[in-house]
């Protein structure tokens, strides 16, 4: 087992696996900003070390930094948590070329998830559906129009190295391809410094349902159910459930089982998330995410495991030790994710917190790492806390939720509680009678 990890992260990621190295008996080492000198991760890290100024691209994202942090501290593996380096398939092989554990996939298997092309043509390979669209790249508009013309309009021009709902245009008919094609590509190329696009049918009204992964590198590959991520506004998660609402055992089981056997295939290791449309009773896959994902609470919950730990073991090389019908479900799970931003304008809101108090009791947990007098800096992307509540039915973690958000106060800065009031208090939330559109009509609607 590792002797110590550098977690190369911030907020409340950055606690959640100090958490489970703490319990492992892994002393962990904190890298911070001078931005977030004062936060909580800092505060409760065995050790800390400055990395650089504010700007993540000086600091968080600063690979030179982070390996001489770990140098310094004889740290010999690297959680790099979700967002800034975890997708990074040049930083995975330098942490491995500096002798340490990466605690996450092999580089190779990043690189070929992080473009969503190449992940599309492996996956298909594998015998997992896709969404009807262009095979790979679009070498021109012409290409474009002739496959909107096959597949039928609407259409999605999508960034190959896409992520964060950017660099994803919606063309609704051949006059809309045009501008849809130059905007995507603009945009992909400011956000990812890469233009590629390719092209996929627009599904009107599908929900989004992914699977969570786990793999030991030794053949054993389980899955922990789905989660149903359909809450979005422009196309970035706000609230997720596990399971699905609109999935049944078997739907799940079937799903589960294409998914595992192509993981195998690919001998993929650690975790990992399959993303999947699901419309009519089908299911297509998007893309696959190479890391551990903000929404791994619910799944959790659900489960009753912790995907950091088995994270963390696995990247040690642990067998899993368990098989897929050990993995058992029980009750519900719901999370909010907590931005600091007005919950109209989403304006963001960054300031010092002057008062924070949490929810508590049954079946409620909160990951934040927000305390009266934390400063939230305008750096850094602005989820500060994610609310997960857990009850042995839907309604009754529905009920929860709408109790827990009630007691959770954050004086000092803007956040969207408000709206998930809103949303926690809908009958059509209630009802699971949602789609991908639902929360941006909410919103829009006022
Ligand atoms: P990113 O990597 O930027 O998050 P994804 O491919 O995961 O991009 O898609 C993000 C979201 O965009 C999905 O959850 C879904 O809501 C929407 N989306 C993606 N592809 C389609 C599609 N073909 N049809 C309709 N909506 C889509």
């Amino acid at each position: 087992m590792f002797q110590k990890i550098l977690i190369a992260n911030r907020g409340e990621i950055a606690l959640r696996i100090q958490r489970a190295c703490r319990e492992m008996g892994i002393p962990t080492v904190a890298v911070h900003s001078t931005a977030d000198a004062e936060a909580m991760h800092v505060r409760l890290a065995d050790e800390s070390v400055c990395i650089g100024p504010p700007p993540a691209r000086d600091s968080y994202l600063n690979i030179a930094s982070i390996l001489s942090a770990a140098a310094i501290t004889g740290a010999d593996a690297i959680h790099p948590g979700y967002g800034f380096l975890s997708e990074n398939a040049e930083f995975a092989d330098m942490v491995e070329a500096h002798g340490l554990t990466f605690i996450g996939p092999s580089a190779d298997h990043i690189r070929m998830m992080g473009d969503k092309i190449a992940a599309k043509t492996a996956m298909a390979s594998l015998g997992v559906p896709l969404v009807p669209g262009s095979d790979g790249e679009l070498a021109s508009l012409e290409e474009a129009r002739r496959v909107a013309g096959r597949i039928g309009y609407p259409v999605l021009i999508k960034a190959a190295a896409g992520g964060g709902g950017r660099g994803m245009k919606v063309a609704k008919d051949a006059d809309g391809l045009e501008d849809a094609w130059r905007l995507a590509r603009t945009e992909a190329a400011a956000a990812f410094g890469n233009d590629a696009v390719y092209l996929e049918k627009y599904l009107d009204r599908p929900r989004h349902i992914e699977l969570q992964i786990l793999a030991d590198g030794h053949g054993s590959v389980v899955h922990f159910g789905e989660r149903d991520c359909s809450l979005q506004r422009r196309h970035q998660k706000l609230v997720e459930e596990a399971g699905s609402p609109a999935l049944d055992a078997a739907a799940r089981d079937a799903l589960g089982a294409t998914a595992t056997a192509a993981l195998r295939q690919l001998g993929y290791r650690n975790a990992g998330t399959l993303e999947f449309l699901w419309q009519d009773g089908q299911f297509a896959f998007i893309e696959m995410n190479t890391r551990l994902q903000v929404e791994h609470p619910v799944t959790e919950m659900v489960c009753g495991i912790d995907l950091v730990k088995e994270q963390i073991r696995v990247a040690a090389g642990a067998e899993l030790g368990y098989g897929q019908d050990e993995v058992r479900f029980s009750g519900h799970a719901i999370e909010c994710r907590v931005t600091a931003e007005d919950p109209e304008t989403f304006a963001p809101s960054a300031g010092r917190v002057t008062a924070f108090h949490a929810p508590g009791g049954l079946g409620v947990r909160v990951d934040s790492a927000l305390y009266a007098g934390a400063s939230v800096p305008p750096w850094y992307d602005s989820m500060v806390a994610k609310l997960i509540v857990h009850a042995p039915t839907r309604e009754e973690a529905i009920a929860r939720l709408r109790r827990a958000l009630a007691e959770f106060a954050v004086v000092g800065i803007k956040t969207t509680l408000p709206l998930h009031e809103r949303i926690a208090a809908h009958p059509e939330f209630a009802a699971g009678d949602y789609t991908i559109h639902w929360l941006e009509r909410l919103v829009t609607a006022g």
